[in-house]
């Protein structure tokens, strides 16, 4: 985007505008410039070329000066916001440059600047943002093994950094999932970024990739953005105070330097205006489980499926909240679980509280339907773009909180003292009463049309009004009295741009003109006049609807400013209702899916009864999904080898287990009849045969770099469901390495970590015999005439066979393929074969996995799936013979 601007020999002869706008470029070469020029935001050269192509408009041409000519492409302004979403969606850079002078006051070249850069990490405009999803800019910084982060969403103020080990970095930031991140610009890219996948700009284009990479955009700052010293100046000056003492991080320099570089990349891009920010939290990651994206996807917490189906997540079953905070702090808190008892029970309490009282909850519920985006607004309010209808919601919001306050009133609420003093209005309560003086209740959309201030509330615009409506109602009395003095009965009383009010007489009526109106226009049909009188009117109208709309708008300014002033207190009330939406939605789900309150502690147990998979359950409806218990303890069952048919419901099962932990862990009621948790410090899953064709990996090399990953990270505090590992190569590879991690999770003295194992290979069952820590369990099936019929209980013991024909069968294979592969299998565990060899102590014999359906099936199915009407003769007579033969082979003869 880099514009190709050529130092012109003949500079002189360009335009004003033209040196103007090559200044301004100049200063912001790698943005793409939207020069305001009047109604238009145009721009020019190679800009030009490339919003043509982003945003399918039409390029064209201007001279600006002799002999020059620029290829220009504008969009009008007040579409901006739409086309400002689409190039930020495709990850450009915009410096919006606007007029700072009034066109129409000011002598000679209008004064044009850039006033904002909007970069994907920095926008405000609602078109760009998703509700429930924050939008976060973060920044990272390096040094030896140990990195600082910070991130902040601009949109709602929420700012936190950290500090922590570079090999926790790529988990942080995949939680996160930033729009945008800022590192220091440097000869080579960070280890963690190339590993992520990212390619600089040029790069990618020339390799024909342009979605490769992390999922966000990357921008290089200068060093120096990040230098210790100047990130502290940055951050002082942003909250105007002396010391950083109060955020904790005066002592942590990577935190203090990512955070700095935060704020002065916003003071760059908002120009100095800058909305404040909440207060910097910093946070430790030794507070919260790391969820790894392995983890996040395979229990399908946001998205679901291959085709990352919202709807089917985890996310979307818990999230019943009514206002879009508390969707995205009930999406936070879901990224980030707990590891410490004591706010979790706090969490819990509230849940339950709402849980037993239906008429709190309904009423709760009620009032946050008409709850606005509290935070959302404030980040409006903060950088002055907040409309007149802004404040009457904020306001709304202000009296909802109110309302909630008053429904904690009970003496049961008394165990969410806490949750009602987070609602209690305090200072809040005078942002609403002013509110109430100066806006009208229904405002108009914009500033500046006269109906958004209330009447009441300034004297000096009341005036204004009331001269105003006083020569309005003049004008409007001058038709009529005009008839009556001159006798035309269709005289009129009119208004255009151009002329501004007249008296229109038609031809017939020309004769009765009196004298002392004056002609202005002629038309076809009649003439057009004025009198004096009209035109001292007009001009009292006209410059009250001026001062009116400057009047109007500094008020509205000076409001904003007054309410930006208690931004602090709004904050906290709006994180208070976000938390009071959760709390009540999520106890509308423990109703509504007959979850229970999960007994947490710091024992190393996990005993579920009755439990159920919160997504499948909802999904196959009420009292179709077939609950079961876990139990895994480090001191007995510490791991389950969980064997049975392909459909049993082993996937299910070991996620089910996970996700009640998961749940428990965020401060949710959980979906099974009781529930006892041990904490655990993570829960990392892997699934086998998952292809991640994203990285370029193959699906088997994914697989054990992922299982690496586990045994590695993992502690005796973890809970670790693998499924199926070992799947991606052959039978005896997959069976000997998936054997070598249950003994190593087993044995080894820093793991022994209670672990889920669901797994094909019915080998693996006998390890109960040598390791004391592993317990079999199969998913039961029975058949039912001829059929397997999948009953989905867990019960104790291995299964002794896969089934897959039978599923295979089951899912519509044709009848010859899977005729065929009875022979296979057969051939394969025929006597003296090796794979029946390496399966030593199976107890399924040949015949037995026949024995499911009756003998002669097989055969049946051959005779049945021939195509009899398509054979020849001669076709016809081979495959007799051939049926005939394999009846003999089979002993079926
Ligand atoms: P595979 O080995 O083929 O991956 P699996 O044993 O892991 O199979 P799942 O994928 O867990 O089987 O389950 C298959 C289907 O069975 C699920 O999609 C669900 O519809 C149903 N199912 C699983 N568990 C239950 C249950 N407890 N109650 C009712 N239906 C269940």
């Amino acid at each position: 985007m880099a514009g190709r601007i050529v130092a012109l020999p003949w500079i002189t002869t360009l335009t004003p505008v033209r040196r103007q706008y090559l200044k301004i470029k100049n200063a912001y070469p790698d943005a793409l410039v939207l020069f305001r020029l009047g109604d238009f935001y145009e721009t020019f050269d190679d800009d030009a070329h490339l919003a043509a192509r982003e945003l399918e408009i039409t390029l064209t041409s201007r001279t600006m000066g002799k002999n020059v000519r620029v290829p220009m492409a504008g969009v009008p302004a007040h579409a901006l916001e739409s086309y400002l979403a689409r190039l930020i969606k495709k990850g450009h850079k915009v410096a919006i440059c606007e007029q700072l002078t009034d066109p129409a006051k000011s002598r000679g070249l209008v004064e044009r600047d850039v006033v904002r850069v909007v970069t994907p990490g920095t926008v405000l405009e609602s078109a760009l943002l998703e509700q429930d999803t924050n939008n976060y800019l973060a920044a990272v910084v390096e040094d030896g093994e140990q990195v600082g982060l910070a991130y902040v969403d601009i949109s709602t103020g929420e700012f936190a950094a950290s500090r922590m080990d570079r090999k926790r970095l790529p988990v942080e930031l995949e939680r996160i999932a930033p729009a945008e991140v800022v590192i220091p610009a440097a000869d080579t890219l960070p280890g963690w970024l190339t590993d992520a996948g990212y390619a600089p700009p040029s790069e990618a284009a020339e390799a024909g990739e342009p979605g490769a990479g992390p999922g966000y955009h990357v921008s290089r700052l200068n060093p120096a953005t990040f230098d210790l010293d100047l990130a502290t100046q940055a951050l002082l000056a942003h909250y105007e105070i002396r010391t950083l003492e109060s955020f904790g991080c005066e002592d942590v320099p990577l935190v203090t330097r990512a955070a700095g570089a935060i704020v002065d990349y916003l003071a760059q891009n908002y120009k100095g205006s800058t909305p404040r920010l909440a207060a910097l939290a910093v946070y430790s990651l030794e507070s919260f489980m790391a969820l790894d994206a392995q983890t996040r996807r395979n229990l399908e917490l946001f998205q679901a499926g291959r085709w990352e189906n919202r709807q089917l997540s985890l996310f979307a079953t818990l999230d019943l909240t009514r206002t879009p905070m508390g969707g995205r702090l009930l999406r936070r808190w879901l990224g980030q679980p707990l590891l410490d008892p004591a706010p979790l029970q706090q969490r819990l309490d509230a849940v339950e509280y709402f849980v037993n009282d239906a008429f709190g909850r309904a009423a709760a519920r009620d009032t946050l339907s008409d709850v606005a985006d509290l935070e959302r607004i404030l980040g409006r309010v903060k950088t002055e773009t907040a409309t007149p209808r802004d404040l009457v919601a904020l306001k709304a919001g202000i009296d909802a909180a109110a309302g909630l306050e008053q429904i904690l009133a009970g003496e049961e609420a008394d165990r969410v003292a806490w949750l009602r003093q987070g609602l209690a209005p305090g200072p809040v309560s005078e942002v609403a009463s002013l509110i109430e003086r100066a806006i009208s209740p229904e405002p108009s959309g914009s500033v500046g049309e006269g109906n958004i201030i209330r009447e009441g509330f300034s004297d000096d615009l009341d005036r204004l009004k009331n001269a105003s409506r006083d020569a309005r109602s003049f004008i409007a009395g001058l038709e009529q009295r005009e008839r009556d003095r001159t006798g035309i009965r269709n005289l009129k009383v009119g208004y255009n741009q151009v002329f501004g009010y007249y008296l229109e007489v038609s031809k017939s009526s020309l004769g009765q003109v009196p004298d002392d109106y004056i002609r202005r226009q002629t038309l076809a049909n009649g003439e057009r006049y004025i009198v004096p009188e009209l035109k001292e009117y007009e001009s009292l109208v006209l410059n009250a609807r001026e001062q009116m709309q400057e009047l109007e708008k500094s008020l509205f300014k000076q409001v904003c400013a007054q309410i930006g002033s208690y931004a602090d207190a709004i904050g906290r009330l709006a994180g208070a209702v976000a938390g009071l939406d959760v709390f009540s939605a999520l106890a509308e789900v423990a109703v509504q899916n007959r979850y229970v309150r999960p007994a947490i502690n710091l024992g190393n147990s996990i005993a579920i009864k009755n439990g159920r998979h919160p997504v499948v359950e909802r999904h196959l409806g009420a009292g179709s999904f077939v609950p079961n218990n876990v139990h895994l303890s480090n001191d007995d069952a510490l791991i389950v080898v969980l064997t049975g048919p392909n459909m049993a419901g082993k996937s299910t099962y070991i996620r089910q287990a996970a996700i009640i932990v998961l749940m428990a862990q965020i401060g949710s009621f959980v979906p099974a009849d009781s529930a006892e948790i041990g904490l655990v410090d993570r829960i990392f899953t892997r699934v086998g045969l998952q292809d991640d064709l994203t990285t370029g990996q193959s699906t088997f090399m994914v697989e054990m770099v992922e299982t690496a990953a586990i045994l590695n990270q993992a502690t005796s505090r973890s809970l670790v469901v693998l499924d199926e590992i070992g799947r991606g190569t052959s039978t005896y590879d997959g069976l000997s390495i998936a054997r070598s991690v249950i003994e190593h999770l087993h044995n080894d003295p820093r793991l022994g970590c209670k672990s889920l194992f669901a797994t094909h290979y019915h080998e693996l069952t006998e390890l109960a015999q040598t390791l004391p820590g592993v317990r079999n369990f199969s998913v039961a099936v029975t058949e039912e005439e001829g059929r397997v019929v999948f009953l989905h209980r867990i019960t104790p013991g291995g299964a002794d066979r896969s089934y897959g024909v039978h599923v295979a069968q089951l899912a519509g294979l044709p009848r010859a393929v899977v005729h065929r592969a009875w022979e296979v299998l057969e051939e394969l565990e025929g006597p003296g074969n090796r794979r029946k060899e390496a399966g030593r102590g199976r107890r399924a014999e040949p015949a037995m996995q026949m024995a499911l359906f009756s003998p002669e099936q097989p055969l049946t199915d051959a005779v049945l799936s021939l195509d009899v009407a398509n054979l020849t003769p001669l076709e016809a007579i081979n495959k007799l013979y051939e049926l005939q033969e394999r009846a003999r082979g089979n002993g079926q003869s």
